[in-house]
């Protein structure tokens, strides 16, 4: 069925690529208008660990559309896998700083900055997890990452309470979804994460129960239920999107 976003108006950081291109594209086919924030690519460009950039966002969507009914705070950088013992403790700092920066300080300045205007419009916010924040089986990810989506159960759980009755908060926590997905090195500068889509699918298919690889329009799926009507009795949750790979946890 189209249409169920049929004159919301949603902000998606990290829309440029990737599972937030998915949400974008799927949103508009349902109706929504549509203005993405990224590094790289977006209607609006900026960093998401900067406050003036979700200003910005917010400013260009309510001039633009008059509204804001979605925020999807998406973007989101890897560790590369790097465990505590592969790295030099400065190393360790560096690569810290960056991912808990960009995935909890970007999610939670998004956030803060379309309050206001979800509030005024009793919205919704749906931020993107990763099966790290549940589990350490088949994830590759490591600690700092694992970190980073762990940190985002919470924030989650926090704005459902801070910003109830209004707006609504909910994730999606997907697992192993080939993109243009980026990992940070310490010391600056990123490295791509899936280099060998094959090997990436075969073994995501080969850890989870369901022996299945979600594309990104398949993920996409969930964040459009949850902004729509169907999901208004749902904040604080976090739908894992991982062909059950929890069961084995
Ligand atoms: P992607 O790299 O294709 O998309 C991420 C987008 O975020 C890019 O367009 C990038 O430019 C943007 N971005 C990154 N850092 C930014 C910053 N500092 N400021 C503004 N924009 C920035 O990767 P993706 O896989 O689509 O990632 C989207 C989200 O999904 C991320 O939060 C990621 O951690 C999460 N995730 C991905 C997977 C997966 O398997 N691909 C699994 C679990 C969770």
């Amino acid at each position: 069925m189209n249409g169920l976003l049929r004159g919301r108006v949603a902000l998606i950081t990290g829309g440029g690529s990737g599972i937030g291109a998915a949400v974008a594209r799927l949103y508009r086919e349902h109706g929504a208008l549509v203005v993405t924030l990224d590094r790289t690519d977006g209607d609006v460009i900026g960093d998401v660990r900067d406050p003036e950039a979700h200003r910005r966002a917010v400013a260009h969507t309510l001039d633009a559309h008059g509204r804001l009914d979605i925020l999807v705070a998406n973007a989101g950088v890897h560790d590369g896998g790097r465990g505590l013992l592969d790295l030099a403790p400065e190393e360790l700092a560096d690569l810290a700083a960056t991912v808990l920066a960009v995935n909890v300080t970007g999610v939670l300045l998004a956030a803060q900055a379309a309050a206001e205007a979800l509030k005024a419009s009793r919205g919704c916010i749906v931020v993107t997890l990763s099966d790290a924040a549940f589990t350490h089986v088949g994830v590759g990810a490591g600690p700092v990452y694992a970190a980073s989506k762990s940190a985002l159960t919470g924030v989650v759980r926090a704005l459902g309470h801070e910003l109830a009755p209004a707006v609504r908060v909910n994730g999606v926590a997907p697992g192993g979804v080939v993109t243009g997905l980026r990992a940070a090195l310490p010391g600056g500068g990123t490295e791509s994460v899936f280099d060998d889509p094959e090997d990436i699918l075969a073994a995501v298919r080969a850890m989870n129960p369901l022996g299945i690889a979600l594309d990104a329009d398949q993920v996409a799926q969930s964040y459009l239920f949850l902004a729509s009507p169907g999901a208004a009795g749902l904040t604080g949750e976090i739908l894992r999107i991982d062909g059950g790979l929890g069961l084995r946890a």
